[in-house]
């Protein structure tokens, strides 16, 4: 949020000529925003507000053009995608209907050349979407009495199940849902035409799931532990365990993605390794070391953590990972620093995806068809939680380095922030290691 703020406010310097349409109220701001408009001298509004018949839409910046305006979006993202479009195309919609002429919609987006130390006049390329938000609202002025109908219901309306209500933040909270243990969308893969043969035979349940109905092997077994309530185990998981080599060394990265670059040379949203955690194991669950690396948030540590690390995970045994995710940002090392490519190649030949081993060998209910670490652990090793850490999630982790990085952390608190960097990161690595312990356990 604060990146998209700084990114907002670079972007007004290009239209030094704007003055805020903000109010207090969304009416106060539709007002006003009609009252700049009105007024011949005014050429560019920032958060021109437009409020009718129940909509509401706020414009990042509009630009007086011969008679009409030109609709700017202002977006944090490199890539140009249909649904900033759409976004754009509903603020123009809502526009339109206020009787403005929209002449003209881009999206001002970050440029991808942008480099650190640049002006604000190479962060953005603008790019022309008129006749695509033309089209799109069109088609969305079609629903425009629908929406407005069904908004201004005292109730809402009655939901519809359908494959998107799985991605649906109100899903479990506060729609279909809310109290269902077992819903068809812990199926892993559940495709449309799965779905919509469930549907239609009126299935919302695990349970309900009449015998007989086709699924896929990984499914089938989904359905057999929610029903005896135990977990399930696949045939291939005591091999791919046994495939480990010893010793193990279980790895996890963190690391930096930011929409303004953090360092010289580097292009909005590269992914840089900041941190990373190695727990050794001799043998299943018998912890011998530990090794970590935290970059100096200072500067671009890429090179010092990729040395490092080739040190720190030996020459021989499995590196474990939880997710591909881990391969990927040394294959990236491998390609920024080819000195290294060789060493880092073999890392990468060495490395296992327990998540990968895991989820194409066991399944217990409660983890309602997810995989991810913060989901598994609590299940499987329910006495280790991230609870009580300072720094409990990825996120924080991601935010609190690239705070330290802009220099926003003062200095006495910067220790503080980086014990809590390394310990996040020992305890998702440790987490492997008892996870992978549960994971032989099972199959003994
Ligand atoms: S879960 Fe979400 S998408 Fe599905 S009906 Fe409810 S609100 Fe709509």
């Amino acid at each position: 949020m604060e990146e998209g703020q700084e990114v907002h406010r670079r972007a007004r310097t290009l239209f030094p000529q704007g003055i805020s349409g903000q109010d207090r109220t969304t009416a106060a701001a539709a007002k006003k925003t009609t009252q700049l408009m009105a007024d011949p001298s005014v050429t560019t509004i920032f958060e021109a507000t437009f409020h009718v018949d129940g909509y509401s839409a706020r414009a990042d910046v509009i630009q007086r053009v011969a008679g009409a305006w030109h609709l700017v979006e202002i977006k944090s993202d490199v890539e140009d995608k249909p649904e900033l479009v759409d976004d754009l195309a509903y603020t123009a919609m809502v526009a339109v209907r206020c009787g403005i002429r929209i002449a003209k919609a881009s999206l001002l987006l970050l440029s991808k050349e942008f480099r650190l130390g640049m002006g604000s006049d190479k962060l953005f390329v603008m790019i022309d979407h008129t006749s695509d938000m033309e089209q799109k609202v069109r088609n969305f002025l079609l629903l425009w009495d629908d929406v407005s109908s069904k908004t201004k219901q005292p109730n809402r309306p009655s939901p519809n199940l359908m494959l998107a209500c799985r991605s649906c933040p109100f899903f479990e909270a506060d729609c279909l849902g809310r109290g269902i243990n077992d819903h068809i969308f812990d199926l892993p893969r559940l495709s449309q035409k799965k779905f919509d043969e469930l549907a239609a035979e009126g299935v919302v349940t695990i349970h309900e799931i009449p015998a007989g109905s086709e699924l896929t092997d990984t499914q089938e077994r989904v359905r057999r532990s929610v029903i005896s309530g135990q977990p399930s185990i696949a045939g291939s998981l005591a091999g791919e365990l046994a495939a480990i080599v010893m010793p193990a060394y279980y790895l996890d990265f963190e690391t930096v993605m930011t929409a303004l670059p953090l360092y010289p040379a580097i292009a909005p949203y590269t992914q840089i390794p900041t941190q990373y955690s190695v727990h050794v194991c001799s043998n299943v669950g018998k912890v011998t070391g530990h090794r970590e690396f935290l970059a100096d948030p200072a500067r671009d540590c890429r090179r010092e953590l990729a040395q490092q690390l080739i040190t720190d995970l030996g020459t021989k045994g499995s590196v474990i990972s939880y997710s591909s995710f881990e391969k990927t940002t040394i294959r990236a090392l491998a390609a920024h620093f080819p000195d290294l490519k060789n060493p880092l190649a073999v890392i990468v030949d060495r490395i296992v995806d327990l998540e990968a081993i895991l989820r194409r060998g066991y399944y217990h209910p409660g983890f309602h068809g997810r995989t991810s670490i913060k989901v598994t652990l609590p299940v499987m090793v329910p006495n280790m939680s991230y609870e009580g850490l300072e720094i409990g999630d990825g996120d924080t982790a991601v935010a609190m380095f690239a705070r330290m990085a802009k220099g926003q952390v003062e200095k006495r608190e910067t220790e503080r922030i980086r014990k809590a960097l390394l310990a996040y990161c020992k305890q998702d690595t440790l987490a492997m290691v008892k996870l992978h312990e549960q994971l032989t356990a099972a199959i003994a």
